[in-house]
């Protein structure tokens, strides 16, 4: 099921106004369901040492990472201006995760910098912080599982011997033996299998793997592995056919494994990371969008002011899909249709044979679930500013948490005549 039934009607009570206030498009955070969304996860994993590390990059906005900061939540960071909104929405040191890829000194430093706890991808970057940088005593290591895993990984990560993440788990204690050399003393483990699943088992997988893992480790390295961090990609239903993830009944699974689990040189067993984005953001946010344009052809095409620019994952992955709604037009007539944007590329549909009501210009869209890698992943191609985030509270208010661009933030970094900025370049993504 998308968008929840309750914010959904939070929502539509507040929408003339909202679009009257502020213009379409826009990207709208849900706070009530945001806080549901983060007890639910204190509560399925409250008996064990657990912490979420929510992943900067889904929703990088500071108020919403803020909100999220109030529940004790971490960030998950991967880059510099990463580090930099995760301490804007107040976390220090050990409240941030570091996960490298290909990282550079630079950036490695910046993390080292910021106290943050860093996942090395590879040997290469264990090289960089011994050759050039430190060694922090607390090192967490990516575990690239290869065939190990038959079965655990998904489209998005590629098949296990060519996707470029991770430490080959038949290298691991020999790169867990040179990290003690180095003077590191508690070591993490890391593994990220797939993306937006809505079943426990790649994940229950992925932590069978890491206590196996942890137990060679402390038997043939001697340091203690203290934290296991089983990444993100719990997903949410996009469809309105699909079930969510029973989070509860996977916090009890998580818990039963960590209970059977013991040291073989007596250690604390470790501690639980997740860095989910999708699961926390995802459904809480939702594209709010405007007719523009009826095109009759060989279908017929409804035209809104957002684009891909506003909503890319319908673009660039074909089996994306985000639920579509016209909250005030529902009685009409229906019929089927494509939903575009403005852009010079085919691909550019929020939505394809959706079942609509009969729409006209000025009608409403609201196109779900674009509360995680949604704004974010919004990019300039064609010269089109990207659109504004707002926050609705619990109690009905609104605030602008991101304005839109302007024709000015398109030509910040060129050298051009300010007389020609004079005239206002509207609102976000115009048509
Ligand atoms: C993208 C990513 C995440 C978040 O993924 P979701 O599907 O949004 O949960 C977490 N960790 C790493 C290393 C990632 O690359």
């Amino acid at each position: 099921m998308p968008m929840s039934p309750a914010f959904e009607n939070r929502l539509k009570a507040a929408l003339p106004r909202i679009v009257e206030t502020f213009g379409t498009p826009f990207h709208i955070y849900d706070a009530e369901g945001l806080h549901q969304t983060c007890e639910l996860f204190e509560r399925a994993f409250r008996e064990i040492d657990c912490r979420e590390y929510f992943a900067v990059k889904a929703l990088p906005n500071p108020a919403v990472m803020r909100l999220l900061a109030g529940h004790g939540f971490g960030f998950d960071t991967s880059s510099i201006s990463e580090l930099t909104l995760a301490r804007t929405a107040g976390a220090t040191g050990d409240d941030m995760c570091f996960t490298s890829s290909n990282t550079g000194a630079a950036e490695l430093a910046a993390a080292l910098d910021a106290g943050a706890m860093i996942t090395v991808d590879d040997e290469a970057i264990l090289a960089t912080l011994a050759d050039r940088l430190t060694v922090p005593e607390s090192l967490a290591f990516r575990v690239n599982p290869g065939r190990s895993l038959e079965g655990g990984t998904n489209h998005l990560f590629g098949e296990p011997e060519t996707t470029k993440f991770g430490v080959p788990v038949d290298r691991l204690v020999k790169v867990c033996a040179q990290a003690r050399d180095l003077g590191v003393r508690e070591i993490g483990l890391h593994m990220m299998m797939a993306s937006n699943v809505l079943g426990p088992e790649p994940l229950l997988l992925t932590l069978d793997l890491l206590l196996e893992q942890a137990r060679e480790i402390e038997d043939e390295v001697g340091v203690p592995v203290t934290s296991l961090n089983l990444g993100g990609g719990i997903g949410i239903p996009y469809r309105p056919e699909e079930e969510p993830f029973d989070l509860t009944a996977f916090g009890a699974a998580v818990r039963e494994r960590l209970t059977g689990w013991s040291s073989p040189r007596g250690h604390a067993r470790p501690a639980i990371r997740f860095e989910c984005g999708r699961y926390i953001t995802g459904p809480h946010g939702a594209l709010v969008t405007r007719v523009v344009n009826r095109m009759d052809k060989w279908r017929t095409f409804v035209g809104v002011d957002a684009s891909m620019v506003s909503l890319m994952r319908p673009a660039l992955y074909s089996w994306a899909y985000h639920h579509i709604t016209a909250p005030f037009a529902e009685g009409r007539a229906r019929e089927v249709v494509d939903v575009v944007g403005s852009l010079p590329e085919n691909n550019d549909r929020l939505g394809r044979e959706r079942d609509l009501p009969v729409l006209a210009e000025g009608d409403v869209l609201v196109v779900h679930d674009t509360g995680a890698h949604g704004h974010a992943m919004g990019f300039n191609y064609t010269g089109r500013p990207r659109p504004q985030e707002l926050l609705l509270h619990p109690d009905g208010s609104v605030e602008l948490i991101r304005r839109a661009e302007t024709e000015r933030d398109l030509f910040a970094t060129l050298d051009f005549p300010p007389r020609l900025l004079e005239s206002p370049a509207g609102q976000g993504d115009p048509g």
